[in-house]
């Protein structure tokens, strides 16, 4: 570890570290490593007294900070930079757009299973022609040249030994530049299946004084403690909201150039100790490739309006309605792109629909497509990330929101699929991104092209095409003449006066879906809560159990016998009599998916039925086979959360339930019409996507709802014209930019009073354009208190300028001694 007596080049380092502090921290570089060292490599350093992390170098250069002493890097951890050019500056892009600190992107955008080092091959590049360049070559680069003609394939480390040079960096680098060889950092056998022996600490990760206590215990020995040290880093302790990582003894010895008896040393003391863990293999298939379809005439029309208008827009929107074949566009656009030898960004909104694409896109695509998102193990993610890293091929990633974050190579195209989903947007933590606008932005660094893809545009989007932002193409009919489906609007309150129905199901809702079933066709119920029953209430006292930690009832979940916070989620059992009054009196009322499944089960005994929402798709093959089994037949009945509303495509689906769209209906925002009306047209949308029509039931006690007759009559057109007038009236987006601010305190009326002097500096500098403030709809959350303050800016402002005003208020508002106890953040563009 290097000391106060480390030798500092005359340079400094500007490192992000992953903090929610603005701006990056100035380190020394130890001579040995500045030949070494650019811009966007890994590094650790040591941040505050004893606390390490992973960093990204952000710049060099010559300047010493003027009022303190700098520390040095501790070690350099690649001898490549893991992120590329534009990354850096994309990251300072949502950092200044999003109002945070590029330290939280950065947080966002590495996997975690970056911390772990990688193993580094070096091969002889076998096209490199030799020629002139031999004359060039240095001593130490003609030794390495020697060295691999004799070996093929050598780590870096092995390379070192053959050719007994240490510190071989340099040359390696001026070599692969001049491209005499290759590189290849994929960490081969950290893959293979096979069990390893790890490490772990002998402490609970809460247990600091523990922790101490062993750093007393390897006192004097440096290369003890450097292990150690070492140890916690790869193993991400210090990152208290994420799970452990596993660290394998091999590369923990190896990392820190150590040695087994060193590590002896630690076990004996009690320090650490090991265990055997089974490794995962990166799966990488070799599926055969198959050429895209043959696209209908109406697509292929699409297609080429698609390219024709990619001439003098960057962005253009694919309205096509449900099941028009969106998909097969993009896979010849997808395919072209490849052609022309450059990469592809696919983003999805939702896990499930990557399931389904991966099959779909495989065919076609071979081992060429990529796959990122969270149910990955860190492993795999960063294996994609290194193959991105690695290679100059034309690859495609299929994935989720935080793609945006890989490092793309020659990126020439982004397609936005479901563009209007709000799930592209990140809610907590920061950065609160929009993966749809960021991949825009990201799309124009990289000089490439951007399609969005939507049966439902949002309202912002739309109003960008209409108004020649972006250019429009539209895609009217659906595949093969498919028609949409017929919509009924089914009122409950009729329903229940003649008592038709009992339970959930309406008369029309029962007849149809039996009707179905009986034809072998399949049926989709849809209701946007999971849990049993959301409302569990004493008919005697009116008690209700509340989450202890937050603003919000507990939902009863049946299979765990337990009460559920959405928010939190605390649990609690469901008492048996009343905690209030004592008596055995409790109700529980509503209606969540898992209780849909049940009834559906009672009411359709010989079919088969499945659920798919948060609590059954905990990890990736669950997802993988409740879609397999219901697109091959092996279910009949889909009970589903939002996750079976967006773009599944499944092919023997007639009936589409909505089991009560009420809640769609009132929700007190700006977007609830919008949010509403792209939530059923999507969920109908599934319904008849082949040749026979299939049919929409809409359950709801507010059957003249506007919004339910645009949906009726399938009318986005009506239904855009109404709500653009809406918000153009009220000032909301497009026409202005919404900043929601949002201060969090452990204590209520601390907070209330915080937020009014809040508002009032704001209001100081902003004038009318701030509303509020307010408790959101749900004001405690995780024991914290919060309020909200609404900032709408004109929409051609400048955000900078907007957060140097920020800034500014915040820093006048931080005087206030209760501000130390307090949370402020912001979300730029909430949806
Ligand atoms: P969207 O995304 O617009 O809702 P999809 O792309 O999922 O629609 O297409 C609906 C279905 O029609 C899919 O199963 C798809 O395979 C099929 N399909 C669409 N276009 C073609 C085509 N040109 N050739 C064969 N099948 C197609
Ligand atoms: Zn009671
Ligand atoms: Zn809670």
């Amino acid at each position: 570890m290097p000391t106060s007596s480390t030798r500092i080049a005359e340079k400094y380092a500007e490192v992000i570290l992953p903090l929610p502090i603005a701006g990056t921290f100035t380190y020394g570089i130890p001579a040995e490593m500045a030949p070494l060292l650019q811009r966007g490599c890994r590094v650790l350093v040591q941040f505050g007294r004893r606390k390490y992390y992973t960093g990204i170098i952000a710049d060099i250069h010559p300047h010493p900070p003027k009022d303190y002493e700098v520390k040095p890097l501790m070690a350099l951890l690649d001898p490549q930079p893991v992120i590329r050019f534009p990354q850096l500056k994309f990251w300072e892009w949502i950092s200044g757009y999003y109002l945070c600190s590029t330290g939280e992107v950065m947080k966002a955008a590495l996997p975690a299973g970056l911390k772990v080092e990688s193993e580094t091959f070096v091969s002889l590049n076998e096209d490199f022609d030799k020629g002139d360049a031999d004359m060039k070559f240095s001593e130490t680069q003609a030794i390495i040249i020697m060295a691999l003609t004799e070996k093929k394939r050598l780590r870096v480390s092995e390379l070192e030994k053959a050719t007994g040079i240490a510190n071989l960096g340099h040359a390696i680098n001026r070599l692969l530049e001049i491209g005499a060889i290759e590189i290849d950092e994929r960490a081969v056998e950290h893959y293979r299946p096979h069990t390893e022996t790890m490490v772990a600490v002998c402490a609970e990760r809460n247990d600091n004084d523990t922790l101490h206590s062993f750093f007393d215990l390897v006192g004097r020995s440096a290369r003890q403690e450097r292990l150690l040290v070492a140890y916690l880093e790869m193993s991400g302790w210090m990152r208290a909201d994420e799970p452990l990582r596993d660290v394998e003894k091999k590369r923990l010895i190896e990392a820190t150039g150590s040695t087994p008896a060193i590590f002896k040393a630690l076990t004996d003391k009690g320090i650490l100790r090991t265990y055997k863990k089974t490794v995962n293999r990166f799966n990488t298939g070799t599926a055969s490739v198959t050429a895209p379809a043959v696209l209908s005439p109406a697509q292929n029309k699409a297609f080429r309006e698609i390219d024709s208008a990619f001439r003098s827009n960057a962005t253009v929107l694919l309205h096509g309605i449900t099941g028009s074949g969106k998909t097969e566009i993009y896979t010849h656009l997808i395919d072209r792109v490849l052609a022309d030898g450059n990469q592809v960004l696919y983003l999805v909104p939702e896990i499930s629909l990557t399931t389904q694409l991966t099959d779909r896109l495989r065919r076609v695509f071979g081992d060429r497509l990529l796959v990122y998102h969270s149910k990955f193990s860190d492993n795999e993610r960063v294996d994609v990330w290194k193959r991105l890293l690695d290679s100059r091929q034309p690859l495609i990633v299929l994935g989720v929101r935080s793609s945006v974050f890989l490092p793309f190579h020659h990126l020439g195209l982004v397609i936005i699929d479901e563009e209007h989903e709000p799930s592209f947007k990140q809610y907590d933590p920061a950065p609160r991104y929009n993966a749809r606008d960021a991949a825009i932005v990201l799309a124009s660094m990289h000089g490439a092209k951007t399609l969005l893809g939507s049966a439902t545009p949002s309202v912002e989007t739309y109003y960008k095409a209409l108004n020649g932002k972006y250019a429009l193409v539209s895609l009217e009919e659906r595949f093969e003449g498919a028609t949409l489906p017929d919509v009924e609007i089914v009122d409950m309150r009729a329903q229940r006066k003649q008592r038709i129905n009992r339970g959930i199901l309406s008369g029309p809702l029962r007849l149809a879906t039996e009707e179905a079933l009986k034809e072998g066709r399949q049926a989709i119920m849809f209701q946007n809560r999971r849990g049993f029953a959301p409302v569990v209430v004493c008919r005697e006292c009116g008690w209700t159990p509340k989450c202890v930690n937050c603003d919000v009832s507990l939902v009863y979940h049946k299979n765990i016998a337990q009460l559920r916070c959405h928010y939190c989620g605390h649990s609690a059992p469901l008492p048996a009599v009343c905690p209030a009054c004592g008596q055995n009196s409790i109700d529980i009322y509503g209606y969540g998916t898992e209780r849909i499944a049940e009834e559906m089960h009672e009411a359709f005994s010989d079919y088969r039925v499945a659920r798919m929402d948060l609590d059954t798709t905990r990890n990736k093959e669950a997802f993988q086979e409740i879609i397999e089994e219901f697109s091959k037949k092996e279910t009949d009945i889909l009970v589903g959360t939002q996750m079976v509303s967006k773009g599944l495509d499944f092919e023997r689906v007639k009936v589409v339930g909505v089991l009560n769209a009420d809640t769609l209906l009132n929700f007190p925002d700006f977007r609830s019409t919008e949010r509403a009306f792209n939530m059923l047209e999507q969920v109908a949308g599934r319904a008849g996507r082949r040749a026979e029509k299939g049919k929409v039931i809409i359950q709801t006690t507010a059957p003249e709802s506007e919004v339910l007759g645009f949906v009726k009559r399938h009318d986005y057109k009506g239904f855009y014209e109404a709500e653009i007038a809406d918000r153009q009236r009220y000032r909301y987006p497009p026409f202005t930019r919404v900043v929601n601010i949002y201060l969090k305190h452990k204590d209520a009326a601390t907070v209330d009073s915080l937020a009014v002097s809040y508002t009032m500096a704001l209001r100081r500098t902003f004038g009318q354009r701030v509303l509020g403030p307010e408790k959101p709809y749900v004001s405690r959350v995780s024991t914290w208190y919060l309020q909200s303050v609404m900032l709408k800016v004109e929409s051609e402002a400048s955000m900078t300028k907007v957060k140097a005003l920020l800034r500014e208020i915040y820093i006048g508002m931080a005087s206030d001694p209760r501000m130390k106890q307090a949370m402020l953040y912001y979300d730029v563009d909430p949806v």
